[in-house]
């Protein structure tokens, strides 16, 4: 009996048990949902403080920083350093520190953690990221463009009495880099100091480059106009289906042209250009610095190539003479003229062919002939064999496409000049007429 008694309390108790089990349960599922909805209205919070704690520490390279510097108050080894500065070297190139250009941003998983991820700020458009490899003491290297965001600007202005192209441009707020790009390019067509009028117009059609809607520099100009004296010279630039880029007038002639090897056609070499040859009139051996092509006295001698004259004069040896500055690189010189034209004179802008003088033998001459030289970047060199810019103008596909890109330019023109708060951008090159909005 009294055990029968026993089991059936046992049983009552387990029941008890199990009641308060059951109880225990439905606490805790309470406790849990009020900490689920807890974490659903403060999940944002929450994520930052303990999952994503993230620590940046900006530092700007000052001058007489090194890289071991740097890396050392990070708390970087030598031999870490070593590692992360041969990295460096090998995938990215990165080796001398810029000052006022580069910037470093160490990032650690948590305040108190050692870095695993640099990213170098090198430039405005190119950043290198080191991330830790994950086997220890391996830095992984890339190097990351960043992409510019293009957008195409149009500025006009006018000469007044008085003024520089340069005055005039900065008054019309075109900044300094593009009003230099804009000269160079115009250099071989006009003469800046002395073909400038009041009541010339001009304009220029540049790239303006942003990241992040903020703007960082200015890119290429596309397009330039200048009412010159002698008609308006138009420039724009094209990018060949070969992939090269030039400037190129309203017919697709190219901006920049060559010089030619023999100014006077079909003359004949007389005597060429030579280190040591013995001298015609003084007896000794010296060099020739030129060609010398036979020609009657007389004969018109055509300008190589576009440019300035930057002198005329005499000189013992070479007796007449003119001297043309056709860009950065290249002047040209014709020696032994009988006369000069009268109104091609120092600071003169020539053209390809133009005349500039004829054929004579004055100065150390044996006979009529025009001695010619070319000189690039100072030093004299042989006209016969010197690597001479190529003409560029273009073959008959490319011109075909040059002709409606220039066209599609100029009704850009006209539209930013009807509405200049417009923005528009530049895609692959080509302004987009898709995106006009301010
Ligand atoms: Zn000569």
């Amino acid at each position: 009996m009294s055990k029968v008694k026993f089991i059936v309390e046992k049983i009552k108790s387990k029941f008890a048990n199990v009641n308060v089990i059951k109880k225990a349960v439905l606490w805790l599922a309470a406790i849990l949902s009020v900490v689920a909805i807890c974490c659903l209205l403060f999940c944002k919070p929450f994520q930052k403080v303990v999952f994503n704690p993230e620590s940046h520490l900006v530092v700007e390279v000052q001058k007489g920083d090194t890289l071991s510097k740097l890396l050392g108050e990070q708390g970087f080894s030598s031999k870490e350093i070593d590692v992360i500065a041969k990295t460096l070297k090998k995938s990215a190139n990165f080796s001398t520190l810029r000052p006022g250009t580069n910037k470093f941003d160490f990032v650690r998983p948590s305040e108190n953690d050692p870095v695993s991820k640099i990213i170098i700020v090198n430039g405005p458009w190119n950043r290198v990221e080191l991330s830790c490899g994950e086997e220890v003491g391996v830095w992984n290297c890339e190097q990351v463009e960043i992409e510019r965001d293009v957008r195409v600007v149009y500025k006009s202005g006018e000469i007044l009495e008085g003024d520089s192209f340069y005055l005039a441009g900065q008054r019309a707020g075109i900044p300094d880099g593009i009003l230099i790009d804009v000269y160079d390019l115009l250099a071989f067509e006009m003469d800046f100091e002395r073909d400038i009028r009041a009541g010339q117009r001009f304009s220029v059609l540049y790239e303006e480059n942003y990241a992040s809607e903020k703007k960082v520099d200015n890119g290429h100009v596309i397009a330039v106009s200048f009412e010159a004296l002698r008609g308006t010279v138009k420039m724009y630039r094209f990018k060949k289906a070969d992939g090269q880029i030039g400037y190129y007038d309203e017919s697709g002639n190219g901006a920049i042209k060559s010089l030619k090897r023999t100014p006077i056609n079909n003359a004949k070499i007389t005597s060429s250009f030579s280190y040591r040859r013995k001298h015609p009139v003084l007896g000794f051996t010296r060099a020739h610095k030129g060609v010398d092509f036979r020609a009657s006295t007389g004969t018109p001698i055509p300008a190589a190539g576009a440019g300035r004259v930057i002198a005329r004069g005499y000189n013992r040896g070479h007796g007449n003479f003119v001297k043309i500055r056709h860009n950065g690189s290249y002047e040209t010189l014709y020696g032994h003229m009988s006369r000069f034209v009268k109104n091609v004179r120092v600071g003169t802008t020539v053209k390809q062919g133009q005349t500039i003088g004829y054929v004579g033998s004055t100065g150390l001459s044996t006979g009529p002939h025009l001695h010619y030289e070319i000189i690039k970047d100072g030093k004299h060199v042989n006209p016969m064999t010197v690597k001479l810019p190529a003409i560029n103008n273009l073959g008959a596909a490319d011109k075909k496409v040059f002709l409606e890109r220039r066209a599609y330019l100029d009704s850009v023109i006209s539209d930013l000049e009807a509405h200049p708060d417009k923005i528009m951008r530049l895609v692959d090159g080509v302004p987009n007429p898709q995106d006009k909005t301010k």
